[in-house]
């Protein structure tokens, strides 16, 4: 089963993905997760990318496709794959269809979390603080970029994946248990 988590920062994207890869063994693909650890690990893609992240705008499409590509063909997402973080853009969407068709593989589903913009702002405000606030790109200014460029940029492929028929949504305000729920029951109907 290979799924695409998509929605905007903060929306629970990611604690829904950790969740899917303990029940059904997939591999939980977070760009973001990738370009942190590259930053960390101080690699020249960690140097490129350390600025443009911190200012809150996305890396190039050439360096995030690279990565995941890398991931896809690994052991780890032979069950299949949870995409967190991408694709972004429309490029990075038609660079992974090819991608998919080259390893033979499928999308399942692309699951949107709605949520509304003002509770983002505080959710990921309120998260860096209980961690530390470890990421540069966390304060009221960035996050509030982060979502400017997310319905610029990344929203728009939504229209993509209705075309094919995959789209489904759940409300991203729901609490976790919930939210987990619903995504279940997507996909218990998509045949898994
Ligand atoms: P969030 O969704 O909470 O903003 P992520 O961890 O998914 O955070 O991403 C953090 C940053 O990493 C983004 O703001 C961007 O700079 C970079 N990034 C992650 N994924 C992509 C992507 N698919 N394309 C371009 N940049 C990305």
């Amino acid at each position: 089963m290979n799924l695409i988590l998509f929605g905007p920062p903060g929306a629970g994207k990611g604690t829904q993905a950790e969740r899917l890869k303990a029940a059904h063994g997939l591999a939980h693909l977070s760009t973001g997760d990738m370009l942190r650890a590259a930053v960390k690990a101080g690699t020249e893609l960690g140097k490129q990318a350390e600025a443009i992240m911190a200012a809150g705008k996305y890396v190039s499409d050439g360096i995030v496709v690279g990565l995941v590509e890398e991931r896809i063909e690994q052991p780890e997402a032979a069950n299949g794959f949870i995409l967190d973080g991408f694709p972004r853009t429309l490029p990075q969407a038609e660079a992974l269809d090819r991608m998919l068709q080259k390893h033979g593989k499928e999308l399942d589903a692309v699951i949107e979390f709605a949520v509304d913009d003002d509770v983002l702002v505080e959710r990921v405000l309120r998260r860096a603080k209980e961690s530390g606030g470890s990421r540069a790109d966390d304060t009221r200014e960035t996050v509030a970029y982060r979502l400017t460029v997310y319905h610029k940029e990344t929203a728009p492929l939504l229209p993509y994946y209705g075309e094919k028929g995959i789209l489904h949504r759940v409300d991203g305000m729901a609490d976790i248990e919930t939210v987990t729920r619903e995504i279940q029951e997507i996909l218990d109907k998509t045949g898994d």
